[in-house]
């Protein structure tokens, strides 16, 4: 039995400065089941914290990032007067970032404790416009109840560790007001700082809401839902007003950036549904993503992630041998690198790996590739685009149309159908992967 209480996410965009702090706020006001609110980083600043955590930067490069994250909450600041028990708070933060920035070579722990303070500082702001809407908010801090292992960048929650956590130290406070956290960090087992990838702050929330046992998840961001692809991409890209939780999951997992991909899990394993809308038109609707209902069958979607690496390992010795596959993969398993996508001939399996740019951590490690090559041909090509058609029941015979007539005008160079009845997926070159993309919903997801 789920509790009353709704979480609501607010990324970068909607508490990008004080106008979209206050719109965010009014969102809560109005809706008294909201509870428990995380919030990202105002936007801009996780790039400043990524920055700042490369090896070797001048003073002055330093120095640039600096002000301009400080710069940034200067510029809500001017807005508000902070209670002081929210100021206290704030300035250590403040000063605790401004000494950590200045570490040449950050260890990963350190990487991990810099890119944590865009959120840290938010949360307290945020808090204080709530207050000034005469909301009764606190502000918590995330890493007590969000546990995780220690891979810093891309730590994997401990969902039983904060299901504890949550019941005995944040529960008791959502009773009587609105508890403001932060979403994309958590705390290892030594109470290191950790975080969970870029765009995390919308499996936080998710998180959260499975372990409050929350009733529904909010996420805001700066679009009325999700669209049949990018709209930045596509002018006639449409928003879809309901989604089952496999759909939704497909999508992020291949790209749409509207929701962090790992979001839909906590979701459908407590079965919250889950709404996106834009924070500046509250108004416009969004999308509903629930256990499945009605089966829509067919292509809902098209999404593209950029940025792609594609592993080829070939040999000869794997004709009619066993066991290489599995040692292909428990070397990769050893460097938790994730594959996607796995096509094998006789002699050579491919694997696509995702190399998103402003990530905490390369996905390819040196050392990987040079055990690898101690067994195999080992070739690495970059600059790649994965396209995945999203939907339910897709088939290559569509009502109408032939798929693969309308993909054999492309160059594709690797293609997935059949793991999965939500999607077909396929790699392209990356300079043509947008004029794919916009062609592809024109032909099959335009009236
Ligand atoms: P936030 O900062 O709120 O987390 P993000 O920038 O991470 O927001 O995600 C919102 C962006 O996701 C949109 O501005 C849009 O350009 C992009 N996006 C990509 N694919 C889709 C899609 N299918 N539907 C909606 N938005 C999408
Ligand atoms: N601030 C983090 C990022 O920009 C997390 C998030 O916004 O979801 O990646
Ligand atoms: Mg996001």
């Amino acid at each position: 039995m789920n509790s009353s209480y709704v979480v609501a996410k607010f990324g970068g965009t909607s508490v990008a400065d004080f106008d979209a702090m206050s719109r965010c706020a009014q969102i809560i006001q109005n809706n008294s089941q909201v509870r428990l609110v995380a919030v990202s980083a105002s936007a801009g600043v996780t790039n400043h914290l990524v920055a700042l955590c490369q090896n070797n930067l001048t003073q002055i490069e330093r120095n640039k990032h600096v002000t301009q994250v400080c710069d940034i909450q200067n510029s809500i600041l001017k807005n508000i007067t902070l209670d002081s028990d929210l100021a206290d708070g704030f300035n250590q933060t403040l000063n605790l970032f401004q000494e950590l920035a200045q570490n040449d070579n950050p260890s990963e722990k350190n990487k991990d404790a810099l890119l944590s303070f865009g959120e840290r500082l938010s949360s307290y702001l945020f808090t204080q416009v709530l207050r000034g809407l005469d909301i009764n908010a606190v502000r918590f801090d995330a890493r007590d109840v969000l546990k995780t292992d220690s891979q810093h960048g891309k730590a994997i929650p401990n969902i039983s560790a904060t299901k504890d956590a949550a019941l005995t130290d944040l529960c008791p406070l959502l009773e009587s007001q609105v508890v403001v956290t932060q979403g994309f960090i958590g705390s290892d087992n030594q109470g290191n700082t950790t975080t969970l990838g870029r765009g995390g702050s919308d499996y936080s929330a998710a998180l959260f809401a499975e372990a409050i046992d929350a009733s529904a998840i909010h996420i805001w961001t700066d679009v009325v839902g999700i669209f049949s692809t990018d709209p930045r991409l596509c002018v006639k890209a449409t928003p879809i007003a309901k989604l089952s939780f496999d759909e939704a999951a497909e999508m992020a997992t291949f790209g749409a950036k509207v929701l962090h991909p790992a979001t839909i899990l906590p979701a459908s394993r407590a079965g919250i549904p889950v709404f996106v809308g834009s924070s500046r038109e509250p108004n416009e609707g969004g999308t509903w993503i629930e256990k499945e209902k009605t089966i829509h069958s067919g292509i809902r979607a098209v999404t593209q992630r950029k940025n792609q690496i594609l592993l080829t390992l070939k040999s000869p010795e794997m004709l009619l041998a066993s066991g290489f596959l599995a040692k292909v993969f428990t070397i990769l398993a050893q460097y938790n690198i994730s594959v996607d996508l796995v096509t094998t001939s006789e002699i050579s399996v491919a694997l696509t790996l995702d190399n998103a740019p402003n990530a905490s951590r390369p996905e390819l490690d040196q050392a990987c590739l040079d055990l690898l090559s101690e067994f195999c041909h080992v070739t690495v090509e970059n600059n790649l685009t994965l396209i995945a058609l999203i939907g339910s029941q897709i088939q290559l015979q569509q009502q109408e149309v032939n798929l693969m007539q309308v993909l054999s005008d492309f160059d594709i160079r690797m293609i997935c159908h059949g793991a999965s009845k939500h999607n077909l997926c396929f790699l392209v070159e990356q300079s043509r992967s947008d004029h794919i993309v916009q062609s592809i919903h024109s032909r099959l997801l335009e009236a």
